[in-house]
This record gives C-alpha cells, structure tokens and sequence, in this order.
C-alpha cells in the first residue's frame, strides 16, 4: 500500500471503530413509500418525497417532453446560452406561486445557499446562524470569508446578542424547518431582529416548501409578508419530489445574484427539461391539495399512536419525526431491528447530528398509507422497549 492509500485506510478504520463509518445501499427499485435493497422490500420511511411526486408519471413525461424539447443538457451556463425558455417559465411560475417579484434557479440547494451568502456577505462582514443550521450554509460563511457566529438552536434572545456584537454588513442565517429536528425557526422574532439590525434574514426553506403554510412554506406559516423575509431558498428535491433550488425575492436581489453569486455564475445551467419537470410538478401541487392534507393526517396519526405508546417525540409538526436516541450504537441497533421487520428508518450519526444526539429519522410522506404508518409506530415502540 502507498501512503496515500494507507492515509485514507487509516481514516476509514478510525471511522469503522467509532461506528461513524457511512456506507452506501443500492435501491434496486421503488421510491417514495417502498424501496427495494438487495432485493428485500421496506417501507420506505427515508425519503424526502413528502408529497409522493417524486414517482409520478405525468412529471415523468414532462421531463421528457422537456428532454426531446430541448435536448438532455444545457450545454452552457446560464449567462453563456444556456438559459432556455424552460428555465424561464419555471422561475415566473415559482415567483407567482410564491408572491414574489422574481426567482433564481440554482442547480442545487447546496449551491443556492453557497451563491447567496457569499453574494452577501465577504471579508469583514458576520453571519449569524442557528447552531443546527444544514452543512451548506455553515460551509457558504465559510467560503465568503465573513465571520461566522453560531447561536444556540432557536433562541432569538442569543442571536440577537451576537447581532450587536456583529461587524460589516450582517447576514443572518436560518432553516425555516430543521433539517435533523423537524421542529421550525422563530421567524417572527428573527425578522423582526433582522430589521431592528439591519441584517439581511436568510431563510432556507428547503424542508418547509411544499409542507408548512399550504404549501407555500415556513414564511406563510408566520404570516410573514414576503419583505420581512427578503431572501428565500427553496429546495425541490424534497417536497417536489424533482431536483434543483431557487432563490426568491426582489428583482434587485435576482439581478445582484445574477451578477455575483459564484455558484450561479460558473456552473452549467440546470438541464433544461428538469425546469419542464418542475413546471408540471408545481402544478401538480397545487392542483392536488389532497396531499399536503394526507401528508398532515399521517404526521399526526404517527405521533398520536407513538405518545400513547409513551414514547417521546421532539417538537415537530412537520413530515420530519425524530426518535433521540442518544449514543450511536443505539442508533444503529433500533435501525437494523426496523429494517428486519420491513421498514427503512435510518439512524442519523454525528456527524450530521451533535455527539450523543444519535437518532432515527422517521420521514413520513402523502405516498404512505395511514395503516403503514401506524404499524411503523407500534414497530418502533417495540423495538425501543427491546434496546438495552
Ligand atoms: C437538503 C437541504 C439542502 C440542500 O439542498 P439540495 O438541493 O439537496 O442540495 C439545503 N438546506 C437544507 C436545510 C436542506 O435540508
């Protein structure tokens, strides 16, 4: 073995020993509520897929129309040509949808929340975010080179001490629904602090659009008028059921990130057929209200049958349930004992969530049917009461 080689064998042996080691599965088949793995069938409690889209076939066809449309890639970047109609539509039917001047496509929301927070904020400036705040835009503060100062999970009280005591223009960072909790970001007293200081707020929307507010996210289930959330990020990989993000807000913010977000700038366009994809799922949304509704009627049948199991759950009224569970090993056991009774509910390990804060995800999701997700509850209860 090189060095090299033996560096990286090392590294994986450490992450082996302290049960950190990730491994990739191959889904042979399914998608939202059942997935084949290694040719075993779970009901699939992982996905992101809240509204059962992801495996629809009208958005199906539209990606394909879109394809035969437009050819399968962008071939350019968005300034350099490869900005097509398809893109266009999408953005105005996002921004109608949302009731906001304009929107931005991003290829992902990684790269959305990378693109905006360095557009922002550089060199001399603070971000401050929420101590739970998703790896991309803990990693865009980083990449701007302004200063990052975390407070601790949902206290407005503690952001606002590090607002004054922040430097430069500020950017204050948030998840609208957390991505490991489910639980949702006080906007309300953030917006409110964001204008007393004249911080920028930043709210990442990705796991509320589609869910919270009717559909229209985590701002409408405030109340909240689309100036006092003046950048918005969406993701569609999730509730969408598709792939790709978007920034939304003033005209004036579109063009200036047309103009400076790096992550926008550099990279190839989005395929335009995944814009005719996410046209037709939006629509698809909206015309099919039954599944947001069906999507909370599951989320409340979940946790009514696990509280009356006594089991405790976090504070979360989103398609996000989590089961704490504290140490690793823990984690991990619950998961294999639900996956040898048919379900896939994975254990999230640091370090996606802080040390000793291991738990099981449970994603609930419209493509579930109501007696699947109480079975999943009483499996649950069961094997908690079966762990050492
Ligand atoms: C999933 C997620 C992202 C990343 O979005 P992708 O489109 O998957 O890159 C960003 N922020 C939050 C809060 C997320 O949950």
């Amino acid at each position: 073995m090189n060095r090299l080689e033996a560096r990286f064998a090392a590294d994986l042996d450490a992450l082996d020993r302290r049960l950190l080691r990730r491994r990739r599965m191959v889904r042979t088949d399914g998608t939202a509520s059942e997935i084949e793995v290694d040719g075993c069938r779970l009901v699939n409690f992982a996905s992101n897929d809240y509204l059962g889209l992801a495996g629809d076939p009208r958005i199906a066809r539209a990606l394909a129309a879109g394809a035969q449309r437009w050819g399968v890639g962008a071939g350019a970047a968005h300034l350099l040509g490869g900005h097509t109609g398809a893109h266009a539509e999408f953005e105005d039917a996002l921004a109608d949808y949302l009731g906001r001047d304009a929107a931005l496509l991003f290829s992902t929301g990684y790269m959305a929340n990378l693109g905006v927070v360095t557009a922002l904020a550089g060199r001399g400036d603070t971000v401050v975010g929420d101590r739970l705040n998703h790896a991309s835009l803990i990693d865009a503060a980083i990449l701007s080179r302004a200063r990052l100062v975390r407070y601790p999970h949902r206290d407005p009280a503690a952001a606002a001490e590090r607002v004054r005591t922040a430097k430069g223009r500020i950017v204050l960072a948030t998840e609208g629904v957390f991505s490991m909790d489910g639980d949702v970001a006080p906007l309300q007293p953030l917006a409110r602090l964001a204008e007393e200081a004249g911080a920028t707020l930043v709210v990442d929307d990705a796991h509320g659009f589609g869910v919270l507010g009717g559909g229209r996210g985590t701002t409408t289930h405030f109340g909240l008028s689309a100036d006092r959330v003046p950048v918005l990020v969406v993701t569609f990989g999730k509730a969408l059921g598709v792939f790709g993000a978007a920034v939304v807000g003033t005209r004036a913010l579109i063009e200036t990130l047309v103009n400076r977000a790096r992550t926008y700038i550099y990279t190839t366009a989005l395929p335009p057929a995944v814009a005719s994809a996410l046209t037709a799922a939006l629509g698809v949304m909206c015309e099919e209200d039954w599944r947001g509704r069906k999507l909370i009627e599951n989320i409340a049948r979940f946790r009514a049958r696990l509280q009356s199991a006594g089991v405790a759950l976090g504070d979360s009224v989103t398609p996000i349930q989590p089961v704490l569970l504290g140490d690793v090993r823990r984690a991990l056991a619950a998961a294999q004992a639900l996956a040898a009774r048919g379900y896939y509910v994975p254990a999230i390990r640091p370090p996606t969530v802080p040390g000793h804060a291991a738990r099981l995800r449970v994603s609930l999701s419209a493509a579930q049917d109501p007696a699947q997700v109480e079975e999943l509850a009483d499996a649950i209860a069961q094997v908690l009461a079966g762990l050492d």
